[in-house]
């Protein structure tokens, strides 16, 4: 039996735009997706001779085929022509869920990179992303991992310089965003404010994190800020510490924001934690 061990990181929205809706359903995205060194750590067994098997640190995740990271393991199996059987998975879980940090993508992912490398990495990284969007439109991106362009549901990946060296903080608050009816709300309004992705990529390939720092903006932000006024209670927090930029990410509920020093990060951290548990120190990845 031999066990596999990788590493499962979170992802911020830099920038998050909605470009449209497909004939299929879909949406059409263009985003900058950031990797953070928030992480589950992900250990698959392969060889137990026992049927597969899938285990959490945390309650409330499936366990069965409805994991994500098991259905990473299944499409891989399938498109290798492996048995998934002798495979156990377990999770330590750390990324908070229902965020909008891809936690469950992220562990997909490291699924993927972990059984491309115990095969001899027949899949060059690009490959293994595209087998990714099989299982979830987050999936290609967690993959790849760094700074990245992604385009269309998810699939399509162009990798840009990595963001400048700095320090997020974090905050989940309690309730969630149902991701569905979020996309649905997005319809019925006019978006009045879309990121310029263009000026992040030079302010990206300028390594300038003030530049970074203004083109910050996700189309998503102003929705779930109307409907949950606590999301002003953190940024107004974030502000008076003098956070750079602060944004939600993803389709929430979490917000992260950049902040001067890491001395600054740790104090905004202290005086959130007195009303929120799930608040997180990190840097990009
Ligand atoms: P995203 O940023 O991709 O929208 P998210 O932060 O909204 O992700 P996840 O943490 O990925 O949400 O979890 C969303 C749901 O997916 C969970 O409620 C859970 O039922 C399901 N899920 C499936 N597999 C996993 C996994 N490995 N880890 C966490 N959740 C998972």
């Amino acid at each position: 039996m031999t066990t596999l061990y990788e590493g499962a990181f979170a992802k911020i929205n830099l920038t998050l735009d909605v470009l449209g809706k497909r004939d299929d359903g879909y949406h059409d995205l263009q985003s900058v997706m950031q990797t953070i060194s928030i992480r589950d750590d992900v250990e698959i067994d392969i060889g137990t001779g026992k049927p597969w098997k899938l285990l959490c640190s945390v309650e409330g995740i499936p366990t069965d085929e409805r994991n994500l990271a098991w259905k990473a393991a299944k499409v891989y199996c399938e498109a290798m022509g492996k048995d998934p059987n002798g495979i156990e998975i377990r999770i330590t879980k750390r990324i908070p869920s229902e965020a909008g940090m891809g936690g469950g993508s992220a562990d997909a992912a490291a699924v993927l990179r972990a059984l491309n490398r115990y095969y001899g990495d027949p899949l060059s990284i690009f490959a293994l992303a595209e087998l990714g969007a099989q299982v979830g439109s987050d999936v290609p991106f967690c993959t790849l991992c760094g700074t990245a362009m992604v385009e269309g549901r998810g699939e399509r990946l162009r990798k840009l310089p990595d963001m400048p060296d700095c320090v997020f903080v974090v905050c989940k608050p309690e309730f969630s965003v149902s991701t569905p009816e979020l996309y649905r709300k997005l319809d019925t309004v006019s978006i009045a404010k879309h990121p310029d992705n263009r000026a992040m990529e030079s302010a990206l390939l300028a390594g300038d994190l003030g530049k970074v720092a203004e083109n910050i903006w996700n189309v998503f932000d102003p929705v779930v800020t109307a409907e949950h006024l606590e999301m002003n209670y953190i940024k107004s927090i974030f502000n008076s510490y003098g956070a750079v930029a602060f944004q939600m990410t993803g389709s929430g509920s979490a917000v992260y924001a950049i902040m001067p020093s890491f001395e600054y990060a740790a104090v905004v951290c202290n005086m959130l934690k007195e009303n929120y548990p799930q608040v997180y120190i990190a840097k990009p990845v």
